[in-house]
C-alpha cells in the first residue's frame, strides 16, 4: 500500500474515531446553561447544596409572587426568610406604624424607625438585604373588602396578621382565587402555622369554624420574641415548601407549638363539605 493510501485511511479512521468520542462525550458547549446568573449561584449556594433543593426550586422561588400579609412579630421572620431566599416579587402589606413595643421581636424595624410605616420600615431593611429582587410595600389593612384584590394574581400568601377577622377574611379571599395560603398565629409562648392548597386540602375555616371567643391578642397577653421567631420562620418553611415541592407540605392539619414546654401537637384536619370557604355544598 502505497504512504499516501495509509495516510488516507489514518486519517478516515482518527475522524471515526473522533465522531465516536464526540458522541460519547458531550462537549462543553452542549451542557445546558444554567438558568442561574453567577451571582444567583453564589447567593443561594447553601440552599443550592441541599439535595432536596435544586436550580429548578431556585428559579420556582426566583419566579413566585409572594404577599406577606403583617410586617410585625410573624411577618418579620417570614419576609426575611422569603427575600433571603429570593422570592422574586415580595409585597408587604401593613397599615400600621413602628411602635417602641414592637422592637423586642418584630426585627424589620429598628429604633430609628419609631413612627414609620411598617411596610416602608420593613421593604427598605428587606431592599438592603437582596436587591436582586422586587419588594412591594402597601400601607393597607386587609378586610373583607379589598383581600380579593390583594391575594388575587399571587402565587403564595403568607397571612401574619393578629386578627381573626382578617384571618378569615384572608382565608375566603385565597379559596376563591385558589392561592396557596400558610397561616399562623402568636401569642404568650404558643402558636401554630398551617398550610392550605385550596380546592385540595382543609382551610383555615375548616379548622376553625368560629373565631373563639375569648381568644387574648399580644398587646393583652403579651408574647416572646423567640416565640414569634419560631411560628414565623415555620411559616416560611412551609412558604417554601409550597412554592418548590422540595419537602412535603403541612396541609390537612395544623403544627400548635407550646414553646414553653416545647410540647409539638400536630392536628389533622378534613376538608368540610359544608365550610363556607372551600366547601362544595
Ligand atoms: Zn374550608
Amino acid at each position: 500500500m502505497s504512504s499516501s493510501r495509509r495516510g488516507f485511511l489514518r486519517d478516515i479512521g482518527l475522524a471515526a474515531a473522533r465522531q465516536v468520542a464526540s458522541r460519547i462525550e458531550p462537549e462543553p458547549d452542549e451542557v445546558p446553561p444554567s438558568r442561574l446568573s453567577e451571582d444567583e449561584q453564589h447567593r443561594y449556594s447553601r440552599h443550592l447544596l441541599l439535595p432536596e433543593w435544586s436550580e429548578a426550586a431556585q428559579v420556582a422561588v426566583r419566579e413566585a409572587s409572594v404577599l406577606v400579609i403583617g410586617a410585625g412579630g410573624l411577618g418579620s421572620p417570614v419576609a426575611m426568610h422569603l427575600a433571603g431566599a429570593g422570592v422574586g416579587r415580595l409585597g408587604i402589606v401593613d397599615g400600621d406604624a413602628v411602635e417602641i413595643s414592637n422592637l423586642h421581636r418584630q426585627h424589620l424595624h429598628f429604633t430609628p424607625d419609631l413612627g414609620v410605616a411598617k411596610a416602608a420600615s420593613a421593604a427598605a431593611k428587606l431592599r438592603f438585604l437582596n436587591p436582586d429582587i422586587v419588594v412591594e410595600d402597601y400601607y393597607a389593612r386587609i378586610d373583607a373588602d379589598n383581600a380579593e384584590g390583594m391575594v388575587e394574581g399571587q402565587d403564595l400568601v403568607v397571612d401574619c396578621s393578629d386578627s381573626f377577622a382578617t384571618r378569615y377574611a384572608v382565608n375566603a379571599a385565597c379559596c376563591a382565587a385558589g392561592v396557596p395560603l400558610v397561616e399562623g398565629g402568636v401569642v404568650g409562648w404558643s402558636g401554630l402555622v398551617m398550610g392550605i392548597r385550596p380546592g385540595e386540602s382543609a382551610c383555615y375555616r375548616c379548622a376553625f369554624p368560629l373565631e373563639p371567643a375569648d381568644a387574648p391578642s399580644c398587646a393583652e397577653a403579651g408574647v416572646l420574641g423567640p416565640a414569634a421567631g419560631v411560628i414565623g420562620s415555620l411559616q416560611a418553611l412551609e412558604a417554601l415548601k409550597l412554592l418548590t415541592g422540595a419537602a412535603e407540605p403541612l396541609v390537612d392539619g395544623f403544627l400548635q407549638l407550646d414553646l414553653a414546654s416545647l410540647d409539638v401537637l400536630r392536628v389533622s384536619v378534613a376538608r368540610r363539605d359544608d365550610c363556607p370557604d372551600c366547601g362544595t355544598l
